[in-house]
């Protein structure tokens, strides 16, 4: 049983003025193998205090001084890898390849913003005026239990590559990664106060966050629903706001496409971290010439995605972080079953021969109609909808009739044919044949999937503010 009892405010870990116990779950087990003591909004004020008080310094440091401190904070993450990943395992569920890759993630990302300092230029001309890019000021960061680690040092390093300082309010249910992350940070000899780390209650400490004065810049990573309570929120006192929130994505597989191959990329789009990820491609949109095949095929694929114990290396889908989740994801399914869509894989209760944790059975809809829930709304588990298209201007109305836009797969044999459907995909990413990640490119969602970008030189201007200066040479 671990007991996480402090916070990490100006460069100390300290006991919070807040003393309520959360309780930490292995949702493999569903037994508690943890306690951690939240933060309160008093404590949420102090960690802005002194994130303030070191900003004119920090502010003021040369960018190489500031990738310096990227990359030992790059060292000290990537020393604690394996202390990482047995947190993500134990707290959150991921199986052990997808642990791995974010575990490793946490620290790459603090790399990734050192590279994209170093061929910054903060100067540069327009018209007759300087333009600098000046830092923003303190930035609140709020991130979500699907990837607690990647989004604090990710968030993290962007805020400070910028010369912002930070407030961290993470995941009151990661706090064991939170608690490894921390350490490592604290290892890399940042000045006092220039980043600081609150685990508490989003109503709280996220909501004094959000509507503080001395906060200049929000970064939010969460559900849509938060996200607008949060600009709201913020509106009082004008922060910058950059919202990272959820997804409905389209996997387009056009009709020339290996039907094969499509499978095996829909699958791993569909069911990436369990199902539990913004970008999941949930709705799969077929040619309705090819749907037979496309669902004999798909239904053989899935029998070989094993959901189960997490640490098995056979296990591709963990279980839901969570009862509440569990149990959202259960409700889905039966809005499924009751809107009429049709059962290929899956259904409603734990796989065949588990009888405990939060597992869910890899479940694929085929008849699913766009307009039905199960399409429209975001489950966050190992649930797809097949959806049947006419022609490919059908599929490209389809894959954008949502309130969503973060990304979308298309899915062809003919690349030029994938790229002119990709280029009237409404959507902040389209990945054509592929799933690969690239860090320089920017992320984030259209619509009601966020605002801003994250990632490269455009997350890195998230947390600036051009300042024109005229009549100096
Ligand atoms: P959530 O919105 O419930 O919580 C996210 C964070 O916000 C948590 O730290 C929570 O404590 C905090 N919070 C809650 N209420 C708050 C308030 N009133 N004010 C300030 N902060 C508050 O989301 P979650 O359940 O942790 O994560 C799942 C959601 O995150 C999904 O909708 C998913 O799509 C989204 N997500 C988006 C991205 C992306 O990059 N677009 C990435 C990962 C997850």
């Amino acid at each position: 049983m671990q007991i996480i009892d402090q916070i990490y405010i100006d460069g100390a870990f300290v006991t919070p003025h807040g003393d309520e116990f959360f309780e930490l779950f292995d949702p493999s087990t569903e037994t508690v193998i943890g306690r951690v003591r939240l933060a309160d909004a008093h404590d949420a004020r102090a960690a802005i205090a002194a994130a303030k008080r070191a900003f004119p310094a920090f502010s003021r440091t040369g960018k190489h001084e500031r990738i310096d401190m990227l990359k030992r904070m790059y060292e000290a993450v990537a020393a604690k890898e394996d202390a990482l990943f047995d947190a993500i395992v134990d707290e959150y569920g991921a199986p052990v390849s997808r642990a791995r890759w974010m575990a490793r993630h946490a620290s790459s990302v603090l790399l990734d913003a050192a590279n994209v300092l170093e061929s910054y230029a903060f100067e540069r001309r327009a018209g007759t005026a300087r333009v600098v890019m000046q830092p923003l000021g303190v930035a609140g960061l709020i991130t979500p239990w699907n990837s607690d680690a990647g989004f604090i040092c990710g968030k993290l390093a962007a805020a400070l590559a910028a010369g912002c300082t930070a407030v961290i309010k993470p995941s009151e249910m990661s706090a064991m990664q939170t608690r490894v992350v921390t350490e490592a940070l604290h290892a890399a000899g940042l000045p006092p106060g220039v980043f600081n780390i609150v685990t508490g209650r989003g109503e709280t400490v996220g909501a004094e966050i959000s509507a503080h004065p001395d906060v200049a810049k929000l970064s939010f990573t969460g559900s849509t629903a938060v996200g607008k309570t949060i600009l709201r929120t913020a509106a009082d006192t004008l922060k910058r706001v950059t919202l990272e929130l959820g997804g409905k994505s389209p996997m387009i597989v056009l009709d020339d496409a290996n039907v094969d191959e499509a499978v095996l990329l829909a699958l791993d789009a569909g069911f990436m971290n369990s199902g539990q990820a913004c970008i999941a491609g949930t709705r799969i949109l077929v040619p309705q010439t090819r749907l037979r095949e496309f669902e004999e095929k798909i239904t053989r694929a899935v029998a070989e995605f094993r959901s189960g114990d997490p640490r098995d290396p056979r296990t591709r889908i963990g279980p839901m972080v969570s009862r509440k989740q569990w149990e959202r994801v259960q409700r889905y399914i039966r809005i499924g079953i009751d809107e009429g869509a049709r059962l290929i894989a899956g259904g409603e209760g734990r796989p065949e021969g588990v009888n405990a944790g939060w597992f869910v059975r890899p479940t694929i809809f085929s008849d699913v109609r766009n307009d039905m829930t199960i399409a429209r709304e975001e489950i966050f588990g190992p649930v797809l909808s097949i959806i049947a298209y006419e022609d490919t201007e059908d599929a490209i109305a389809i894959a954008n009739d949502t309130p969503y836009g973060l990304q979308a797969y298309v899915c062809s044999a003919d690349a030029a044919r994938a790229e002119a459907v990709a280029s009237r995909i409404e959507a902040g990413r389209v990945l054509v044949n592929t799933l690969a990640h690239e860090p320089a490119a920017p992320f984030g969602g259209f619509k009601q999937s966020g605002i801003g970008r994250e990632y490269g030189t455009y997350g890195l201007e998230a947390f600036l503010e051009p300042k024109s200066l005229l009549g100096v040479s």
